[in-house]
């Protein structure tokens, strides 16, 4: 089975109790883990991956907290790193209008610092790439950049989620846009979620999205779709994959179980290249990748609702 690699960022996310007012009025916030590159080493994890965790915390309770969810879900966090910066914060709350009231404090996420001994153990290594915070810049914008690189020196098999989240990204959609491009182009598998593909692309359609995402590089694309299960498009076929039906109560997580699911299952067949040749081997392993983020949906919380092998 082959290591997965995931970097970015691990923060704690304070949702407010009360939904229905801003961040002005809400009073009580219950503190969870949040990051979705490290849900994505929970998810791997949980299904008896080999899961990394690359990213920093502050040295303070809240990264200490972190520290134990990510080691309790038996993701490996020895490459983890600490920073005298505090932890990551983000506030979040839901207003009557079902807009999101967000508060961002960046911390110690920021600080990933590059590891050069870590290259030796990368060949051949699954690398994945989740960027909420990855692309704002400090050292972390720089180190992931040279990872890429590594992952392409080192023969890995490079997954890339661009993770758009419009509170960080509002006034410099462009930006985010450029700043993808690298990460399209070099990854052999890219995860979208609908907005995500038409915004990179600049195409309404998704088809034409997809289309235009290969010709800047990369060769699979999965682009999730909720309830209507997974676009797959490789080597110019392009399927709709269906999920199972369920009830859901809380969407967070399911893109990062569904990824850490279809990572997990790359990562047992131990060869890449089936993958990248084969639609109808990579169309079941997606189904299977369905199903986990369907389970996930089917619990509050994203880290304790990813899915176990048996649950699965
Ligand atoms: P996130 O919201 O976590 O950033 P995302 O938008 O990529 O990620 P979704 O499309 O919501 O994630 O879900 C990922 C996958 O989980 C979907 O492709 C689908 O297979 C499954 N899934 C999500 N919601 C449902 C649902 N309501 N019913 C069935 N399957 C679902």
């Amino acid at each position: 089975m082959k290591k997965i690699y995931c970097i970015g960022e691990l923060l704690i996310d304070f949702v407010a109790e009360k939904q229905g007012s801003d961040l002005s009025q809400a009073f009580e916030f219950t503190k969870k883990a949040g990051g979705a590159p490290a849900n994505v080493a929970c998810a791997i994890s949980k299904l008896g991956g080999n899961g990394i965790f690359i990213g920093c915390v502050g040295s303070d309770p809240f990264g200490s907290f972190l520290l134990e969810t990510l080691k309790n879900e038996g993701v490996d966090i020895s490459l983890t790193q600490l920073s005298d910066t505090f932890t990551t914060l983000a506030f979040v709350s839901l207003s009557e209008d079902g807009e999101r009231d967000f508060v961002f404090n960046r911390g110690a996420d920021k600080e990933l610092k590059y590891n050069a001994n870590l290259r030796k153990n990368l060949h051949g290594n699954i690398l994945h790439l989740g960027a909420a915070t990855a692309l704002l810049g400090g050292p972390l914008e720089k180190t992931y950049t040279k990872y890429l690189f590594d992952g392409l020196t080192k023969e890995m098999f490079i997954s890339f989620d661009p993770n758009f989240r419009s509170d960080l990204w509002k006034d410099d959609e462009e930006t985010f846009i450029k700043k993808c491009m690298p990460f399209v182009e070099k990854s052999h598998l890219c995860k979208f979620s609908q907005e995500e593909a038409q915004l990179i692309s600049g195409k309404e359609n998704i088809e034409e999205a997809c289309d235009f995402l290969h010709t800047v590089g990369t060769k699979i694309i999965t682009v999730t779709l909720g309830k209507d299960g997974t676009l797959l498009s490789m080597n110019g076929t392009k399927k709709i994959i269906p999920s199972i039906p369920v009830t859901p109560v809380d969407t967070t997580g399911a893109g990062d179980a569904f990824i850490g699911c279809l990572l997990y299952q790359i990562s047992d067949l131990g060869n890449f290249d089936p993958v990248m040749k084969d639609f109808s081997l990579l169309e079941k392993m997606v189904a299977t990748a369905n199903k986990a983020g369907a389970i996930t949906t089917t619990n509050y919380g994203a880290i304790v609702a990813l899915p176990t092998k048996e649950q699965l």
